[in-house]
């Protein structure tokens, strides 16, 4: 019975979550359950609140209000906040749920290697010959350990946030969160990082993405959130919410996305 119990516990669990930017409420409320393995794809209208839904899942922004429970975090904004983070505990959490951007953030005066083993030695603590051997590893994995040395300037579009997810990935975090990582690649370049995201879903990561790839959260994606206005609108399979939207907001912006020449050819 008890192991029956510890499966079912999402990984990941908030409650009415609110985010104020003063005047301005960005998130509604938002109550939601992640599971292990669960590949959730977010989409929604542009200032519908989905950045700052990531953002503070790593606490990159503080709450206004709410409740999350993460592995051994557990955090209430509710009231003034009674149990708010310490920065160490900032620290570890975003260890534990690793970020990439739209716009791969490299440290440019740093070379690809040492972009992937900075954290893991700084905030893990790990022995550099320990972090170069794992990123290496996970270098090679991605086809750019050839690449170690270089400089990001020397990289496409498409390695560069390859190598920026391998960074992420670097810190062994059990989350992974992607906010329209491809948004910003030539045509050309979105599929070597789609493939790489698809493979660390195929291992059974744990992620959350925002995405107007709708093709790609349909193949790989276990489940689509549809947020408007700050508010999860809508919540279900991919089939169901991208093949058969409910509301007449889905299908509004379903015909915008899918109609756009650029995510036209950003999915063929
Ligand atoms: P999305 O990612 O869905 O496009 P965002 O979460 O980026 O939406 O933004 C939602 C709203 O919050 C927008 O109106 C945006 O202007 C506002 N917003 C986001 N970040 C800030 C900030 N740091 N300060 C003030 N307003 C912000
Ligand atoms: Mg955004």
């Amino acid at each position: 019975m008890a192991q029956i119990a510890t499966a079912a516990r999402p990984l990941l669990k908030i409650r009415k979550l609110h985010k104020s930017y003063g005047a301005h409420e960005v998130l509604k409320g938002i109550s939601l359950d992640i599971h292990e393995g669960e590949v959730v794809s977010i989409i929604g209208a542009s200032g519908s609140g989905k950045s700052t839904f990531l953002r503070c899942l790593n606490l990159m922004e503080t709450p206004t209000s709410g409740f999350m429970d993460f592995e051994r975090f557990a955090f209430d904004y509710e009231q003034g906040a009674r149990r708010q983070p310490t920065p160490q505990q900032l620290c570890e959490l975003r260890a534990r749920i690793g970020m990439v951007f739209q716009s791969y953030n490299l440290w440019p005066h740093m070379t690809v290697l040492e972009n992937v083993i900075e954290a893991p030695i700084r905030v893990r603590r790990m022995p550099r010959r320990q972090a170069v051997a794992e990123a290496e590893a996970l270098l090679q994995r991605i086809g750019l350990y050839e690449k170690r040395h270089a400089y990001p300037s020397k990289l496409s579009g498409g390695q560069q946030q390859r190598v920026a997810i391998v960074r992420a990935l670097a810190m062994a975090p059990k989350v992974m969160l992607f906010d329209e990582v491809t948004s910003a690649l030539d045509p050309e370049l979105v599929g070597e990082v789609l493939a790489l995201i698809g493979s660390l879903a195929a291992d059974g990561m744990t992620m959350l993405l925002v995405t107007h790839e709708m093709a790609f959260a349909r193949d790989v994606g276990t489940r689509t959130l549809f947020f408007d206005g700050g508010v999860i609108a809508e919540d279900g399979p991919p089939d169901a919410i991208i093949g058969a939207p409910r509301s007449e907001r889905l299908r509004q912006f379903l015909r915008r996305v899918l109609h756009q020449p650029a995510a036209l050819g950003e999915t063929a």
